[in-house]
């Protein structure tokens, strides 16, 4: 049996989409579930604080890093398999496989539904556990079933026990599960469509988002009856910046804060989101939250 590799003080700037914050005490990446189990032993033993990390991509984690055991669910949890039938197929990917992977493996086969997937920079566990979505459809729309990790054992959970919402699922309330990877249903489809609307979808992605800056996508949560990026800009701070940190409204999508030149710490970052919070507050009356995910203390 292999034994997961442990390392220590590792920057977590590199797995990150937003390149800045601190380091990991404790990092690994288990290249088998065995391992993954093996790991959260040691963390029990040791009394370790976990995070389970994906692809990096809505998460910002502060300066001075995680005082724990951060675990990366990466690649070699991240199989894909696909069984046909005469009206679709099923689909089943490991946790750690990029969405687009998924979406993309849809389209060789000639599968619809699920070309949203194609541009979401996530990993399948990670975009299970927010209920990430693009263009009118979201993970909940094709799951099936879920499998995961919880105390110790290996559990399916069918998709309509996962009580996905707006950004949200059980997994994400929870707090204490690991997804170990997601089966979804797709039928058959025209190809030559199929194929079509991803690239409609993309067009419309790097027209409208700053997808060449670090950034982690949309920065704050959709309030209910607005639009974040609306109600940001008007505020007046597209383009705004309380300084030359790096740390950005984006000029292209007020949505999105990025982080110009991957120069501003996660402390710039926030000091940024708090002040976008307060004018936003202040002038429209909405109180908008993030949907990154703040990791470590802010
Ligand atoms: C340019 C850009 C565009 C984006 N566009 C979209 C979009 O259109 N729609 C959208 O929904 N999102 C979008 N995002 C945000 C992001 O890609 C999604 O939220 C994605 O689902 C996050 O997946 P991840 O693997 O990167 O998760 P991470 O950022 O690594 O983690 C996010 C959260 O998920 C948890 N998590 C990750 N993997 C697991 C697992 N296996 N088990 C349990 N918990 C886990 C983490 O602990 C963390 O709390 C965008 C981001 C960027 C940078």
């Amino acid at each position: 049996m292999s034994e997961p590799a442990i390392q220590n003080d590792v920057s977590l700037k590199q797995f990150t989409t937003f390149r800045c914050g601190g380091p990991a005490k404790l990092f690994a990446e288990p290249e088998t579930e065995d391992e993954l189990l093996q790991l959260l032993s040691y963390a029990k033993e040791k009394n370790l604080e976990t995070f389970i990390l994906g692809l990096g991509s809505n998460i910002l984690v502060s300066d001075e890093g995680f005082d724990g055991l951060v675990i990366r669910i990466g690649r070699k949890l991240g199989d894909i398999s696909v069984e046909e039938d005469e009206d679709g197929a099923v689909i089943t990917a490991g946790a750690g496989a990029p969405l687009s992977l998924l979406g993309n493996t849809a389209v060789k086969y000639g599968l619809e539904g699920a070309e949203f997937c194609c541009g979401i920079p996530g990993s399948v566990g990670g975009a299970v556990f927010m209920n990430a979505g693009a263009y009118g459809r979201e993970i909940k729309d094709i799951a099936v079933s879920v499998r995961y990790l919880e105390k110790g054992g290996i559990k399916t959970m069918d998709a309509s026990d996962c009580a996905f919402g707006y950004r949200t699922s059980v997994f994400e309330r929870k707090g204490d599960c690991i997804i170990l990877g997601l089966t979804v249903r797709l039928a058959k489809g025209d190809p030559d469509k199929i194929s079509a609307y991803v690239d409609e979808l993309k067009a419309k992605r790097t027209t409208s988002q700053p997808l060449d800056v670090p950034s982690a996508g949309s920065t704050f949560k959709r309030p209910e009856g607005y639009f974040a990026g609306k109600l940001i800009e008007d505020s007046g701070l597209r383009g705004f910046k309380l300084d030359e940190s790096g740390a950005q409204v984006s000029p292209k999508h007020c949505g999105f804060v990025v982080n110009n030149g991957g120069t501003a710490s996660a402390a710039d970052v926030m000091r940024l989101i708090r002040y976008v919070q307060q004018t936003v507050l202040d002038k429209q009356g909405v109180k908008i939250e993030p949907e990154v995910r703040l990791i470590g203390k802010f």
